[in-house]
């Protein structure tokens, strides 16, 4: 078995039997990996709490060839995130932004940008800056590196231009924006307003952490969050498993806290 190393962060994991772990990666080097982890719920395991959710480490792992489950030989902390497990609303985010990441791609796909796109979340996440424009900005940045980007400049109808300053709608089920004429035959039409339109063309321009930083009216906010989760369900198939989570958390009321800039 040929051994590989990488950096990787941990998306996942479950138990199995009396004292291994098997544990899902998102690596640099080949996207997403599942491996066992001999051993790790024993008290003396040496890999001690380093599987945690959200763990940046180096991975070594035997690749068994033609089989999607390999071995972790060993996995040493680069940055463990431990602040997105600090508080609740961050923990949410943060594993809604892994849930649709593992969601969205299988074992042996080339993972292109997405190791970076998802550190760079896992780090806005971190710093407590205000989770919802970050996710907005991580689905966005998400889809286009999928390849399953929606028309964002033309309507999907009748092919015109859209114009930023004005109000258009986005159909999932059609790939993309519809004019006001085009929308009324729209069989699943969502509301994009100029806010939401801009940050939208924006967010895939500029860096991701300016993307993520982007301030938005709440009703901006909204018609984003509805639109994009209806874009990844359409073309992936099924919605994250942590949406509802991350739903409930943040309609609980939560004292404020200090945001840095
Ligand atoms: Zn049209």
């Amino acid at each position: 078995m040929p051994l590989k190393a990488t950096q990787a962060i941990v998306i996942g994991g479950h138990n199995l039997g009396e004292a291994d772990r098997i544990v899902v990666f998102f690596s640099r080097g080949a996207g997403k990996v599942r491996a066992v982890a001999a051993g790790a719920r024993r008290i003396r395991s040496r890999f001690g709490g380093s599987l945690e959710l959200f763990t940046y480490g180096r991975l070594l792992y035997f690749e068994r060839p033609n089989r999607d489950l390999h071995r972790v030989s060993e996995f040493a902390i680069l940055h463990p995130y431990a602040g997105l497990c600090a508080e609740l609303g961050r923990l949410a985010a943060g594993a809604y932004a892994v849930d649709l990441l593992r969601g969205a791609v299988e074992e042996g796909e080339p993972p292109g940008g997405l190791f970076d796109l998802l550190l760079g979340i896992l780090s806005e996440l971190e710093e407590g800056r205000p989770a919802a424009p970050a996710l907005r900005a991580y689905e966005v940045r998400l889809l286009a590196l999928l390849g399953y980007l929606p028309e964002l400049t033309r309507c999907v109808g009748c092919r015109r231009s859209v114009p930023e300053a004005g109000s258009a709608s986005f159909s999932p089920r059609q790939g993309g924006l519809l004019c006001p004429v085009c929308c009324d035959a729209a069989p699943d039409p969502f509301p994009v307003g100029p806010e939401a339109l801009g940050f939208l063309r924006g967010a895939l321009r500029a860096e991701f952490r300016a993307a993520a930083r982007a301030a938005l009216p709440p009703r901006a906010l909204e018609e984003l969050g509805a639109l994009l989760r209806a874009a990844y369900q359409e073309r992936v198939g099924r919605s994250p498993r942590s949406a509802g989570f991350l739903e409930a958390v943040a309609a609980s009321p939560t004292p404020a806290e200090p945001t840095a800039t």
